[in-house]
């Protein structure tokens, strides 16, 4: 079927996008959106049954992940080793996986779960780097006969691989997580390189870094070093200093061992994004040069780099589709009461001040809703008062039956479903606009059908519904 270009405005979004076309503007991401929400209609994507879905776009996707390949590209030294391992965590979905494998980047996995989906996605062992702060030791072991990188947050876990390693070699390539010490951005729940952080061994604690070198130097087989200073909220020029750091850890250590022990350094993911609108700030490039500004000596040859990017990659990428089912108005303040909220937004409904969420509101075709702007809550289908995707938000008056978008939620926010009311995990579907020329269709790829309620009965004890009887 074939969307209308409803508002004159559309841009030039047909461009066929190979690997290694430039980043998209926001102005071109934002008309696919148009055209992909409006075919979502035209489609029944949107149903009684399904009243809140998701979308991603798979040509944006593609587009980040050139745009971070480049960036390195740019900034390191011909030949060297660049793997950019995406953070699972930020859009765990197996297909999402895949066509980033497909792109060169690799997977960052913290749990079972997480590289599993890697290993069904086809993530090769030698593009995996393992980096939980709880890893067990059947996790530790299962991880050295793959292959995969593991870096040890403390020195327990350093004793563990130990007493594995004794029993035979492994291919894995191995290093020690550090924390830099450096502070906090300003959301402290996603600061990693505070005083106390529980990552890493903490660097500036008394002793800490005497520890470390010696703890090398008895270990010829540990070749990498690893910080990740933060997520969204740090500022550029402190995970920049976490990689300096980290960097004049390993020139020390290699001095102290007389050779190029560590031949690696993972510097983390942590690129922040922009909530606020469409435009892709910072980007790849601007960190990049960054870093090459700040610690020239990592990016000059003699080191591999590993990245662990995650949110910057996906969320400008995603948006949550809900049907407004009622719109009601209380003490003055009109309500859109939408089916999407707490199960697929968990951060902005809890943390609202840190983690506001843009929304963008569509007609019932699907359409961009014409309108004076009014400030209205955005309420989601959840029962506990706090359940708002957006309060007192200037937008033109939502009626039954339009549609609410919240943008900029591809990574952290539906892929990681909160299962408050046993509301169902929606359906993520990846959109792709046929190029200008052909018949302008949005064709969609299921990524993750939606949760049955047989399976939210399973999954909640379904089998198991004798248990708490007779004995
Ligand atoms: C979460 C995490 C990342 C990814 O962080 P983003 O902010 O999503 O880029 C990378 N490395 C580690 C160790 C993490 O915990």
């Amino acid at each position: 079927m074939v969307s209308d270009q409803h508002n004159g405005q559309n841009t030039d979004h047909g461009t066929p996008r190979t690997p290694d076309s430039p980043p998209d503007s926001g102005a071109v991401a934002a008309a696919r959106r148009d055209r992909a929400v409006r075919a979502a209609v035209e489609q029944g994507l949107i149903s009684d049954a399904e009243p809140v879905v998701a979308l991603l776009d798979v040509a944006g996707i593609r587009s980040s992940a050139a745009a971070l390949r480049i960036a390195f590209d740019e900034v390191t030294a011909p030949g060297s080793t660049v793997l950019h391992a995406f953070a699972v965590k930020a859009a765990p979905l197996v297909a999402v996986l895949r066509l980033l494998s497909e792109q060169g980047i690799g997977a960052e996995v913290a749990s079972p779960g997480e590289l599993a989906l890697a290993r069904a996605a086809g993530v090769p062992a030698g593009r995996t780097v393992l980096d939980s702060p709880a890893k067990t030791t059947a996790e530790l072991r299962e991880a050295l006969a793959l292959g995969i990188a593991v870096n040890a947050d403390n020195p327990q876990e350093l004793a563990r691989i130990d007493a594995l390693i004794s029993t035979g070699p492994s291919r894995s390539p191995l290093g020690m997580r550090v924390n830099p010490q450096l502070g906090a951005g300003s959301i402290g729940a996603l600061s990693t390189a505070t005083a106390t952080s529980k990552f890493g061994v903490a660097l500036r604690d008394e002793g800490a870094r005497d520890w470390v070198v010696r703890a090398f130097l008895d270990r010829p087989w540990l070749t990498r070093l690893h910080t990740h200073s933060g997520s969204q909220g740090v500022p550029l020029e402190l995970m920049a200093q976490g990689v300096r750091t980290v960097y004049e850890l390993a020139e020390e250590i290699n001095a102290a061992a007389g050779r190029r022990q560590i031949d690696t350094v993972d510097i983390g993911g942590g690129l922040p994004v922009n909530f606020g609108s469409d435009e892709e700030i910072p980007t790849y490039a601007g960190y990049a040069r960054l870093l090459k500004e700040t610690v020239p000596g990592l990016l000059d040859g003699r080191y591999g780099l590993v990245t662990e990017f995650g949110r910057s990659l996906l969320a400008k990428h995603g948006l949550v589709l809900a049907r407004v089912e009622y719109a009601k108005s209380a003490g003055g303040r009109p309500i859109a009461v939408t089916h999407a909220g707490a199960q697929v937004a968990a951060r902005t409904v809890y943390v609202p001040a840190s983690w506001p969420l843009r929304i963008a509101a569509y007609d019932a075709e699907g359409r961009p809703k014409p309108g004076r702007a009014v400030a209205q809550d955005i309420a989601g289908p959840a029962c506990f008062a706090g359940d708002l995707l957006a309060e007192n938000r200037p937008l033109p008056l939502l009626e039954q039956d339009d549609l609410v978008a919240a943008l900029d939620t591809g990574a952290y926010y539906f892929s990681n479903h909160y299962a408050y009311n046993s509301l169902a995990r929606p359906a993520v579907h990846g959109f792709t606009a046929a190029s200008e020329g052909e018949d302008g269709t949005v064709r969609f790829a299921t990524v993750r059908a939606a949760q049955t309620v047989e399976e939210i009965v399973n999954e909640s004890g379904g089998a198991y519904a004798d248990a708490l009887l007779g004995g």
